[in-house]
């Protein structure tokens, strides 16, 4: 952390660094480990790579959830202030106290079927994130469970509203085996894909 200037590029020899620098080629996709991100197989590489070098995929996943974070923040805030749906849930009513149109809750089903719901949206150019929302249904604690998404996949995931979790990475189509594999109440029939999300 300390060693970067908060000008930017750091000058002159950084400490915990050897010289020369050595370039590290993932063994996935032959490209310097640093571009493995825009390769479509991304996935590959950071298994790749947690098997090989430990210590870079370590590095790579920690600076990915540094963005990630930065990253859902700023998409929760985009999403508030397009729509002001906070996707249900009474308890967080006083969170969301902010006045105006914003306020347009909706109603909890309570003798609405129990549902989760998967839906792929875009991020950036060439990403995705996966939105999970419904699993407060099913009395699963929304914490418990991002973290559960982020360990299983190797990834980002934070909750970000009131029955919200963003996953980044499209992992869709896993959530529905793994969904019910980890929550057997959740069988794959209530979970509904919503297929692509315009944002
Ligand atoms: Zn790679």
């Amino acid at each position: 952390m300390a060693e970067t200037s908060s000008e930017g590029f750091p000058l002159g020899p950084q400490p915990g660094v050897t010289y020369p620098i050595r370039v590290l080629y993932c063994g996935n996709c032959s490209l310097p480990i640093e571009y493995c991100e825009y390769y479509p197989e991304y996935e590959k590489c950071k298994q790749w790579l947690e098997r090989n070098m430990p210590t870079e995929f370590e590095r790579v996943v920690k600076l990915e959830s540094e963005l990630m974070s930065l990253y859902v923040t700023l998409y929760v805030f985009l999403g508030e202030k397009e729509e002001g749906e906070g996707g249900g849930g009474e308890e967080e009513k006083k969170r969301q106290k902010r006045g105006g149109k914003g306020i347009m809750k909706a109603k909890k089903k309570e003798d609405g079927p129990k549902q989760v719901c998967i839906s792929r949206a875009p991020r950036g150019k060439k990403k995705s994130v996966t939105v999970v929302t419904g699993l407060s249904s099913f009395d699963i604690d929304l914490k418990v469970a991002s973290k559960f998404f982020g360990t299983k996949f190797a990834c980002g995931s934070s909750v970000t509203g009131d029955d919200e979790i963003v996953i980044q990475g499209d992992v869709k189509d896993d959530l529905f085996d793994i969904i019910p594999e980890k929550w057997p109440e959740i069988d794959e029939d209530f979970i509904e894909d919503l297929g692509d999300q315009k944002r």
